[in-house]
């Protein structure tokens, strides 16, 4: 064991400050150790077995010594480092790293975790956070001592994904593992992540006993009629009422604070004015609920005030391990028959069904639940997430990832916390569930001033859809088209192809169908000899059989069945959609029945969906899970929505590349170097510096260097093999050619001088000149990063030149890049065919475009402070010759908590740890 003598303390790292959900679901505090903690850490020590004492030390002790906790507390956050875990005011657990030796890349690290908190995930959540901080601190390797029958231990390290090397030696493993990220500590980690916010959600949807805290008598206060609610949808468990105003609410028995509820109460749902919320949750801490739904407004949603009061909120609900969910929202649905929980001041009573729904607004939620109920679709829940306090988006998606009653996941978003947790989320769960998501703000997108060509590209719709298509969310313009998708994604099966047939008794509204279809490049395939003529055997001479399939206005139930049971039994199409409008008043039921029982029949086979176009609508009681419309265009889009997604299901994910020659380390410290010298303030970069950047990523650029005098450049250029380029240097001209700034293909001594004397001409402030290698050929491309302030930093490529912000013609992406996502960047991009060798043109080197696209992405990962860049041009050179970037700008500036694990939990702790909270 490694006892280093005690350190002078380091600076605080105060941003490593997080609120993190234990293995059961309850949030607590992670932060580094402080010499404070001297007192807690002994209350910790004494609090353990002494078998938990013996795997920790080795040995049995009762107490730490005061040089010992001393040497604990006192720490410089850079060779030895200390996380704990707070909660309930009491030090759940630590764990520590020491470095072997200064400077050394390998440190030992050590647990101890509280008797009461071993098995809830402390050490896991611990060493992840500690992992990501030795990494960013130059460890590369941490070992441990656990003795052989610390099962425990063994299983925390095994459980993070490390692979490691043991040693057996009198009965202790040394336990060696890098500190490296890899796909098996991501993927423990997600899981991990997963299963604590789902168990955290629990007592919000399962609760076994309610109360609601404002449970008013009068039935038309919100507070009345959520009560009414509970009562009415029947409601598993005991309710109590709560109303300091009334011994009895409704017939039943009314207590003056939830404190008063004589049995345990495990969901409270708050409807009490602003300033009384604040003594509900306490009183709810008290008591020992798990979960509160804060229906009250009045919060960050007012402004400023109301901010403040919702942090002091947060911070209350945090520190008691608690969830909650809004403030500022109208409920919690669950249909599940075990809860029958219905905690909601709407009218609507939600079917029971597959789909499972979250919305931002409040108001919106009553009318979403309306709507869906009138369009037949059964929620399995429903949360109502207002100003996401505390519970998000996120949380919701993890827990409906593995709920068996959920198949489809709706999500109203206003705002993003966290693009990037939700993009890697909604990533894994769009493969198993379909998440549709409609988000307002289209139109926000607005010119931003920008000191790039990728800055000028950017707005924030890109990054919106950047972000869903990546993630394989189905995103919808309307709130009408939302649903319209979730009736067929609910009921029926995921199409299996583009080919569609169509069934109608009038040829108007089949065209209507084919146009909408076809403008979504979906097929509708004209039928076989054999099939057409089956069809026509069955019907009369006028009708039309190659697809669409008009049987004409005299088409009875019969024709509809026989029609119908052909298509959906041919294997010429995927997907069927038959189409019905009322010419007459009669037969109509029959009809109706007859389409709905043959899809019904078929149920699976082929996505089936109908149109029946009459403004009273279709008899609901009849098609129920047959998804229905009135429009042959909202069919349609539906249909090749359901078609884009089953494609982006079926489509492999592709994988983050890692590139052992890459040196990020050194990079981060160049950007760090720089950022010392700016005193902290935004920099674009040295031309120097911003190539050896590029370089730490293996990325090439052409031979260059920076020159004060004509002399130097000459000097330089003679050393190169072929002609030369020489470019001015000035902090003002951005677009350096623009101003004849650039001088290319320069041979020759005489012309190299004149070359140097125009250039600096050009600019009133020169400060010396970039002499180049030139770079004949290929073609020109951008890379570049921008950073949203919504999204964050964005990949973005598009064919280059000066010509980039004219044609428009790029592609946005969200980082990290896989090496899919960079294909299919290629394949956005119209223009890029040229790289294929368009009209005999010269074809370029795709494969070395794709590379650094990744190179690029892994630059991104690794150097958060990169807010911006431009790499326009590359030239991309023919197959076998590479890519070359022979101009490049990058912008850094400072952040904090860098590389620290995403946190799984809205936080304002730190000084600026990144908000979350969608
Ligand atoms: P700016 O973008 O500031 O105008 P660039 O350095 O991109 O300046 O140069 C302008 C154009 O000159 C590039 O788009 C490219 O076509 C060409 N060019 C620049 N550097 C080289 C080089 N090293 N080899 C070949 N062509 C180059
Ligand atoms: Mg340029």
């Amino acid at each position: 064991m490694t006892e280093s003598t005690p350190t002078a303390p380091g600076r605080y790292p105060s941003d490593w400050d997080f609120d993190v959900l234990l293995r059961d679901g309850t949030a607590a505090r992670l932060r580094p150790i402080r010499p404070e903690d001297a007192p807690g850490l002994a209350d910790l020590v004494s609090r353990m077995s002494r078998q938990s004492i013996y795997h920790r030390f080795f040995r049995v002790k009762k107490e730490l010594e005061p040089a010992e906790l001393e040497r604990f507390t006192v720490l410089d956050y850079r060779d030895r480092m200390a996380f704990v875990i707070e909660t309930d005011g009491r030090l759940a657990g630590v764990g520590r790293y020491e470095r072997d030796d200064p400077g050394g890349d390998a440190a030992e690290v050590a647990f101890s975790v509280a008797d009461e908190y071993q098995g809830k995930g402390v050490a896991t959540r611990i060493l992840e956070y500690l992992t990501a901080y030795a990494r960013l601190h130059g460890i590369s390797a941490f070992e441990a001592f656990v003795l052989a029958d610390n099962h425990a231990m063994i299983r925390v390290f095994r459980g993070a994904g490390f692979t490691m090397s043991r040693q057996l030696d009198d009965g202790v493993f040394l336990i060696e593992f890098p500190t490296q990220e890899s796909d098996q500590t991501r993927a423990a980690s997600e899981e991990h992540e997963k299963r604590a916010a789902a168990a955290s959600m629990t007592p919000l949807l399962y609760p076994t006993s309610v109360a609601v805290i404002g449970a008013s008598r009068d039935a038309g206060s919100i507070g009345g009629r959520l009560l009414a609610n509970l009562l009415r949808g029947d409601f598993t468990g005991p309710v109590y009422a709560v109303n300091p105003r009334a011994t009895v609410v409704r017939s039943m028995p009314a207590y003056a604070s939830v404190l008063d509820v004589p049995n345990r109460v495990d969901l409270a749902i708050i409807v009490v004015p602003a300033r009384y919320v604040m003594d509900a949750v306490s009183q709810c801490a008290e008591k020992g609920v798990k979960g509160v739904v804060v229906i009250s407004s009045g919060f960050s949603e007012t402004g400023p005030d109301g901010r403040a009061r919702e942090e002091e909120l947060l911070q209350l609900v945090r520190a008691h391990g608690m969830r909650m969910i809004g403030p500022n929202c109208m409920g919690v649905v669950n249909t599940d028959p075990a809860v029958r929980l219905d905690a909601q001041f709407g009218p609507v009573v939600a079917r029971r069904g597959n789909v499972a729904m979250s919305s931002q607004s409040g108001a919106l939620g009553i009318a979403i639940l309306d709507h869906a109920t009138r369009m037949n679709i059964g929620l399995s829940s429903f949360v109502s997430v207002g100003n996401k306090a505390d519970v998000s988006g996120n949380d919701l998606l993890l827990y409906w990832e593995d709920d068996p009653a959920t198949d489809v996941i709706l999500l109203y978003l206003e705002s993003f916390g966290n693009p990037r947790r939700f993009a890697r989320i909604a990533r894994r769960i769009g493969k198993k569930k379909p998440i549709v998501a409609v988000k307002s703000g289209r139109s926000a997108a607005g010119a931003r001033a920008a000191g790039s060509h990728t800055g000028s590209l950017a707005s924030l719709d890109v990054a919106v859809d950047a972000l869903f298509r990546q993630a394989g969310v189905v995103r919808t313009d309307t709130l009408a088209e939302l649903f319209d998708v979730t009736a067929v994604l609910a009921n029926q099966p995921l199409p299996a192809g583009r080919r569609v047939a169509i069934v109608s008794n009038a040829g108007g509204p089949a065209i209507l169908a084919v146009d909408t279809l076809e403008a979504h490049r979906l097929q509708v395939v004209e039928f076989s000899a054999a099939l057409q003529d089956e069809l026509r055997s069955h019907l009369s001479i006028d009708a039309s059989v190659r697809n669409p399939v008009d049987m004409i206005a005299a088409a009875g139930p019969d024709d509809y069945r026989t029609c119908l049971d052909i298509v959906l039994e041919s294997d010429e199409v995927d997907a069927v959609l038959a189409i019905f409008i009322p010419t007459s008043a009669q037969g109509i039921d029959e009809i109706a029945g007859a389409i709905a029982e043959t899809g019904r029949r078929h149920h699976g086979s082929k996505t089936f969906l109908t149109v029946y176009m009459d403004s009273a609508g279709a008899p609901g009681e009849v098609f129920e899970d047959i998804p229905v419309y009135l429009f042959p265009e909202q069919a349609a889009m539906a249909l090749a929505r359901a078609v884009e997604h089953a494609e982006w299901v079926a489509k492999p994910t592709g994988h983050q590349v890692a590139f052992a020659d890459a040196d990020p380390r050194r990079a981060g410290k160049l950007v760090a170097a720089a950022l010392a010298r700016s005193r902290g303030e935004s920099v674009w970069l040295e031309p120097d510096m911003v190539e050896e950047i590029l370089g730490c990523f293996g990325i090439a650029v052409p031979r260059s260097g920076t020159v004060m005098s004509e002399d130097d450049a000459v000097a330089l250029a003679a050393t190169f093999p072929g002609p030369a380029v020489v470019k001015v240097l000035s902090p003002t001209a951005l677009h350096k050619s623009d101003v004849g700034g650039v001088a290319l293909d320069v041979v020759g001594e005489d012309a190299l001088r004149h070359a140097y004397r125009t250039v600096l001409a050009a600019v009133p402030d020169p400060t010396g000149a970039l002499v180049q290698e030139f770079i004949p050929g290929g073609h020109e491309v951008l890379i570049g990063i921008t950073q949203d302030p919504n999204f964050g930093r964005l990949v973005v490529f598009g064919m280059g030149g000066v010509y980039v912000e004219l044609i428009r013609d790029v592609a946005f992406r969200i980082h990290p890049l896989t090496d899919l996502d960079a294909e299919e960047m290629l394949g956005d991009v119209r223009s890029a065919k040229l790289l294929e060798g368009y009209r005999g043109g010269d074809p370029g080197d795709v494969k070395a475009l794709i590379e650094t696209l990744l190179r690029v992405s892994a630059m991104v990962e690794a150097l958060p402070e990169l807010v911006e860049m431009d790499l326009n041009p590359v030239k991309v050179r023919l197959p076998g010759e590479g890519v070359c970037v022979v101009d490049a700008r990058m912008r850094v500036e400072p952040v904090s908590a860098t590389g620290a694990p995403e946190p799984t939990l809205r936080t304002k702790r730190g000084i600026s740890a990144p908000a979350v909270e969608t």
